[in-house]
């Protein structure tokens, strides 16, 4: 690797203590780590400047050091694979407008991956995904927008509803002029004000249960379902199911009707619990509950909430399935469950879910 030019990662920012103790901290993953060196690795930094060669740097500190060759290709590759250095790309994948628009994100992303060019496929694996997404209601309409901001620029959106008064206090992108509009429409022309670039297909109906997935879900990458009508139990059944058989990973999330900062789930299929898993979890968790009949009859049907909550929600899930995306971090450890949080204490819960081994639709029996 001779004539490879590497630099030090943007991300990371390089502490030398006394003495000769050296802290890498990562930026964007908070992340620290802290060594014993010796001056040779502290000469060696200093000359990754981002347009030595490594003949360069090998030459130098050859005459200077009186390292050899092959220690400072074995300390180079170490610095590698901490992430700590990056081959500075010759050649972009990207375009130099996407380059620049995604800017941060890519920096972002470079930080979990190991090099740039890694961070660029990131980002361009998030750019050719296509994405459905059932209910575009406060979650499924909010998480349109930020994945458009964030890149993607193809999504099937379907919503039967038009906006009412009380849509403009949860959704950023509906103002007094929205009212009686197609939620589907105005999403479509806000998301291409966003990106000119992006291709929606609007599906303005009832979702029903003889509804065929197989026609809605046609090349689809990813499912978000939000559609809490007529019932989001029923719903996250039916589409969870079909996703698990052909394997179409997916997030339940909205009609939150028990918890509006729920941060929803991620599905993979045969790897996370599915909505069955759930199903059969809280069939375990609540045997002993039984429903006491309550003295008000009448109750209010909207459960309360703020507008940051429903922005909470929707920020949550795209983070997760960016994360799922570009493949940033490995799922087969991290993925969470789902998870409540609480306003007065600002903490965040994670349930005790598990995919249920013997789950009749992701158990290991029923794979496909
Ligand atoms: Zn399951």
């Amino acid at each position: 690797m001779d004539n490879i030019i590497f630099k030090i990662k943007d991300s990371v920012d390089i502490y030398v203590h006394e003495p000769n103790v050296l802290t890498i901290y990562y930026m964007n993953s908070r992340r620290r780590k802290t060594f014993r060196v010796n001056q040779c690795m502290i000469d060696l930094l200093e000359c990754i400047d981002g347009e030595s060669t490594t003949e360069d740097i090998i030459t130098r500190l050859k005459t200077t050091l009186g390292l050899n060759e092959e220690e400072i290709q074995n300390t180079l590759k170490l610095l590698v694979e901490y992430r700590i250095i990056t081959e500075k790309s010759s050649e972009n994948i990207l375009s130099d407008y996407d380059l620049q628009r995604y800017a941060r994100q890519i920096n972002y992303f470079s930080e979990f991956l190991r090099d740039e060019k890694c961070a660029q496929e990131a980002q361009k694996r998030l750019m050719e995904s296509h994405i459905a997404i059932l209910g575009c209601g406060a979650i499924g309409g909010n998480m349109a927008i930020q994945l458009v901001m964030s890149g993607v620029q193809q999504l099937t959106i379907l919503d039967y509803d038009v906006v009412s008064a009380s849509d403009i206090a949860r959704h950023m992108y509906f103002d007094n002029y929205s009212i009686g509009m197609q939620k589907t429409e105005l999403l479509k022309s806000k998301l291409e004000a966003i990106d000119s670039r992006v291709r929606i297909r609007t599906i303005n109906k009832v979702f029903r249960p003889e509804d065929d997935l197989t026609e809605i879900l046609h090349n689809i990458d990813f499912v978000i379902n939000s559609l809490d009508e007529p019932y989001i139990g029923y719903t996250s059944s039916k589409i969870s199911r079909f996703c698990v058989k052909h394997r179409i990973p997916h997030y339940i999330a909205g009609g939150f009707d028990a918890h509006l900062a729920s941060t929803g789930e991620l599905i993979i299929p045969y790897m996370s619990p599915c909505v069955e898993c759930y199903a059969s979890h809280f069939k375990t968790s609540l045997a002993n509950w039984k429903p006491k009949k309550h003295p008000v009859i009448e109750r209010s049907k909207e459960i309360g909430g703020l507008p940051s909550m429903s922005l909470f929600s929707s920020s949550f899930g795209v983070m997760e399935i960016i994360k799922y995306i570009t493949r940033l971090v490995d799922l087969n450890k991290e993925y969470k469950v789902r998870g409540e949080w609480t306003f007065t204490d600002m903490n965040l819960q994670y349930l005790k879910v598990e995919k249920d081994p013997e789950c009749l639709i992701c158990g290991a029996n029923n794979e496909t």
